[in-house]
């Protein structure tokens, strides 16, 4: 089967142009000016973009945290991925205490395969060290697995020595670690006092004093002092701070590689939504927290001059019923946000739309720098011969309004509720097959697991 996608504008990270892109299979054969082919389907993409199928580096489908589990399973959620043009996941595979990895990634596929509509691969969350775990990620390295995750906060936190030995272990090993960074000191202190001064934690305009942009930027800065001594590149992730930013800015100048990502929350809400009524706050409750609005035009500005690298969801979706978990108590409240089919739109629209990037940066964070960051490139985030027909046609003048209704999440509902966006996902390619339509999934679960492992 043989199909040829006739007049629209190819898009990539050092260009847009107008390309015909024929597609045999489940991979594309060829592209180039005026292409015609006697047996293929011809697809009339005249005006559209063609974007390579949108990558979310962060996502926690199905995790166990809080004391529940988040609403969107690989179900739901990769469904939600897929009707906003996400054609591939890499979620989050966590350790839990006391597990072999081989145990966690089996839980992990327990979850995913099968269930799955977009391609998916995994990072491993790592949350216990010792030398059993450092011997077994060898061959988890080199099979299946890239990039792994670290935590400064919560109770999986790495302390610095373990900080030190497992960046030390990944460099020899070629593999790279995603980082969040937060300083739990300063976190526990804090919450500790909204109760002592206020006899409860209900307030949750409380919430972002108790993250503070400095427990950001102190744990940014430790993880890159950290880093600089095993000599090695580090991702810091969801970035959300202009005093965190600073940090990394500071280590590049010193000669440092330090990858950062950031996500749509962070560039278009901030923590004014805090003050809303309790149970409408909560819904806002992700970690690190919103923050100040003057927060995001630095990132914005970051992002148009190349300085941040990707753009991705951290998707960690609970409904309304769980975020009231934290009705007596805050700090009980599962911290996350549905985003996975509204990243793509969202970006387009505010970043594209409003002339604060180009399409072909929107290209290179949501598709071509994942790919790249976490070795999936060129097979995935670009449209050449050879790579997945993973392909994005992107009408760039639809019109809509973001609503619940129109999501696939199963949080059931929007956070950025009622915005009027121009410029949508008409259809989405998965590896040839159309899956998905105006926000609509048309083939459920064809997902495949994708390994990203640095060996061979
Ligand atoms: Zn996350």
């Amino acid at each position: 089967m043989k199909r040829l996608f006739k007049g629209g504008t190819v898009v990539s990270g050092d260009g847009m142009r107008k390309l015909d892109l024929l597609v045999k299979g489940e991979k594309i054969l060829a592209s180039g000016e005026d292409l015609s082919f006697q047996d293929a389907e011809i697809v009339d993409v005249t005006g559209k973009l063609l974007f390579p199928g949108f990558i979310d580096a962060h996502t926690h489908m199905a995790l166990e945290v809080s004391g529940t589990v988040t609403a969107d399973g690989f179900d739901t959620g990769t469904k939600a991925e897929l009707a906003g043009g996400t054609t591939c996941i890499i979620d989050f595979a966590t350790q839990y205490k006391g597990e072999t990895l081989a145990q966690a990634l089996e839980n992990w596929h327990r979850k995913a395969d099968g269930e799955s509509s977009c391609d998916y691969a995994f990072h491993l969350a790592l949350s216990e060290w010792n030398d059993e775990i450092s011997r077994e990620l060898e061959r988890v390295v080199r099979e299946e697995i890239s990039s792994f995750k670290l935590y400064m906060t919560y109770d999986n936190r790495v302390d610095d020595e373990t900080m030190y030995e497992v960046l030390s272990r990944l460099k020899e090993l070629g593999a790279i670690a995603g980082v969040h960074c937060e300083n739990h000191g300063i976190i526990s202190a804090r919450l500790k006092e909204v109760l002592k001064n206020k006899g409860d934690r209900k307030d949750v305009s409380d919430y972002p004093w108790t993250r503070p942009k400095e427990a950001e930027a102190e744990a940014v800065g430790r993880l890159l002092k950290i880093a600089r001594c095993v000599d090695t590149p580090v991702i810091v992730v969801h970035l959300s701070t202009a005093a965190g930013y600073r940090e990394i800015l500071r280590a590049r100048e010193a000669g440092q590689t330090v990858y950062v990502e950031t996500c749509p929350q962070y560039l278009l809400m901030d923590e004014s939504r805090y003050s809303l009524p309790a149970e409408e706050a909560r819904l806002y409750m992700i970690a690190p927290p919103l923050r100040k609005k003057k927060n995001q035009e630095i990132l914005w500005q970051a992002l148009r001059e190349g300085r941040i690298q990707t753009i991705s969801t951290d998707h960690c979706s609970f409904t309304k019923e769980q975020k009231d978990a934290g009705a007596q108590d805050f700090s009980r409240t599962p911290c996350g946000m549905p985003g996975a089919q509204e990243r793509p739109a969202l970006i387009w629209h505010f970043g594209v739309g409003e002339g604060r990037i180009t399409p072909e940066q929107m290209c290179i964070y949501l598709s071509e720098n994942p790919a790249k960051l976490y070795r999936l490139y060129p097979w995935k985030g670009a449209l050449i011969p050879g790579s997945d027909a993973d392909i994005v046609v992107w009408d760039p003048e639809a019109e809509w309004t973001m609503t619940a209704d129109s999501m696939q999440s199963a949080a059931g509902y929007c956070p950025m509720e009622g915005t009027q966006i121009r410029g949508r996902a008409e259809q989405v390619y998965l590896r040839g097959e159309l899956v998905a339509e105006n926000g609509k999934v048309l083939v459920e679960k064809t997902g495949r697991y994708v390994r990203h492992g640095a060996g061979e």
